[in-house]
């Protein structure tokens, strides 16, 4: 087959990777590449891989596999290993899969084009995964292998130094520094010029922002970030419960843009494990943190994560996981079972729980926020919320009806976060609606909008 000069971008894992995928997109189009969603198309395929759970890990290795194959019959295909997986791994990945050419590391990302190149005339197995790389990318173009027409991610900081004792962050994506506030809002006020109107802000822990710098803090972070003309909305993720101040919360009630949402992952509801995990903090703490959320923004989402079957987790434990959920509401969460990750400790702790129980705690809880989050979405009947229009929903409901030929069924967040669905005939990406609320489902809601707000 002949060369095409298509790349395609497989992203594994977190928003962090979506963001750091874009980035590896922009070089990929600087080389003149141009995406495709068909890797049988492409000319160079790129696995951007997570290593938080084995499965994700595990499914890497099975999405490159794939094309030992297709190397025979096209011998200038380059495959990529990137992030997470390829950092762990090192030369290691090539004995799992002898036709990969590059494993590009977590820290590497600013070498990625003068590596393609390396390929290109010829070289073969090329493994970076030098930690030296702590430089924040620079300005984005805005590509063609960007996700979403009005929302990005934007990378606050790197690293993280928590250690939970399950997690293998710390040891793949090397120690937390900050990235200089002016160069943030110079990225953002790059991309509100290009129509995006809501940015995320990213971070293993958000919440100490500039703290080991001695720099801006982050709540002074999101000021900057609010004065950004054009921006209508700010998301941020992830907050860790030790460090949620009483300024951020201050911050977010004050400032209009800064969404009504805090996904604030607890990961267990009994003080014994959150001491094994390392966290930092008690369940007791972390509910009055939820209070004083509350009682500063009083509609506030909430979402968080949770691991259960964590090594040596009672029954009685996973009780007090039960109780807390119960207790605080969530409006959505992610729970995962316990995953070993022979770089972090906790691989190494005794008593670990049998996977059937873990399986089977872990579909309760589940089935249980089911439940909650079915009510939550049915309180939201009958209310107005201010939607961001994001683009024509991918399927269409059941209840839709054109009123005019030209009505589109849009789609759309509220500021907490929920998908919105609704008919519209005017509204375009990036304009901001009131929509009233007719139908909850379980994982959206359906309503009419009342009037254009604002482009
Ligand atoms: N920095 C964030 C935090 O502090 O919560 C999130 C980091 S991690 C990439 C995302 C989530 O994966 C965690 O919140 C945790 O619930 C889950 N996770 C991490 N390590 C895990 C493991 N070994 N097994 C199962 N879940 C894990
Ligand atoms: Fe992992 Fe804990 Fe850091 Fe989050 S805070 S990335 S869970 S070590």
């Amino acid at each position: 087959m002949n060369y095409s000069g298509y790349a395609h971008i497989h992203t594994i894992g977190c928003q962090m990777n979506v963001y750091d995928s874009e980035k590896l997109g922009t070089v990929l189009n600087a080389l003149g590449y141009q995406p495709t969603p068909d890797p049988e198309q492409a000319d160079i395929i790129v696995c951007n891989t997570c290593a938080v759970r084995h499965k994700a890990e595990e499914k890497a290795f099975s999405f490159l596999g794939r094309f030992a194959r297709d190397k025979q019959k096209k011998p200038h295909l380059i495959t990529v290993m990137a992030g997470c997986v390829a950092q762990q791994e090192g030369n290691n990945a090539f004995q799992r899969l002898p036709h990969l050419d590059l494993v590009l590391g977590t820290q590497a990302f600013s070498r990625f084009s003068r590596h393609i190149e390396a390929l290109k005339s010829g070289q073969r197995r090329i493994t970076d995964t030098d930690p030296s790389d702590v430089i924040f990318e620079a300005l984005p173009d805005d590509t063609a292998f960007a996700e979403n027409p009005v929302s990005k991610f934007v990378t606050i900081m790197q690293g993280c130094d928590n250690f939970c004792t399950y997690c293998v962050v710390p040891y793949v994506r090397g120690r937390e520094r900050s990235r200089p506030w002016q160069s943030i809002v110079e990225e953002i006020k790059v991309l509100a010029d290009n129509g995006i109107r809501e940015v995320t802000l990213l971070g293993q822990n958000v919440n100490s922002y500039g703290a080991k710098e001695n720099s801006l803090s982050f709540a002074g972070l999101l000021e900057k970030v609010a004065a950004v003309d054009g921006i209508h909305r700010i998301r941020f993720a992830t907050s860790h419960p030790k460090d949620l101040s009483e300024e951020l919360i201050q911050a977010m009630a004050k400032l209009n843009k800064v969404c009504n949402h805090l996904h604030l992952p607890v990961q267990s509801g009994a003080d014994r494990i959150l001491k094994k995990m390392n966290r930092g903090y008690t369940r007791e703490l972390y509910l009055s943190r939820i209070d004083a959320l509350r009682s500063a923004i009083p509609d506030i989402g909430l979402s968080t994560d949770i691991i259960v079957g964590f090594p040596s987790e009672t029954v009685s434990d996973f009780e007090d996981t039960m109780a807390l959920v119960e207790q605080v509401g969530f409006d959505s969460i992610f729970a995962f079972a316990y995953s070993d990750r022979s770089f972090a400790p906790a691989a190494r702790f005794s008593d670990p729980v049998d996977e059937a129980e873990k399986m089977a705690r872990l579909n309760r809880l589940l089935a249980f926020q089911d439940t909650v989050t079915r009510k939550k979405n049915e309180q939201m009947t009958g209310r107005v919320l201010r939607v961001l229009v994001e683009g024509v929903s991918a399927k269409q409901h059941d209840g839709f009806v054109k009123t005019t030929p030209h009505t589109r069924q849009m789609t759309g967040r509220s500021e907490t976060n929920k998908v919105v669905h609704f008919p519209s005939d005017t509204l375009t990406p990036g304009d901001l609606a009131d929509v009233r609320i007719d139908n909850a489902y379980p994982h959206s809601l359906w309503g009419q909008p009342l009037e254009q707000m604002f482009q």
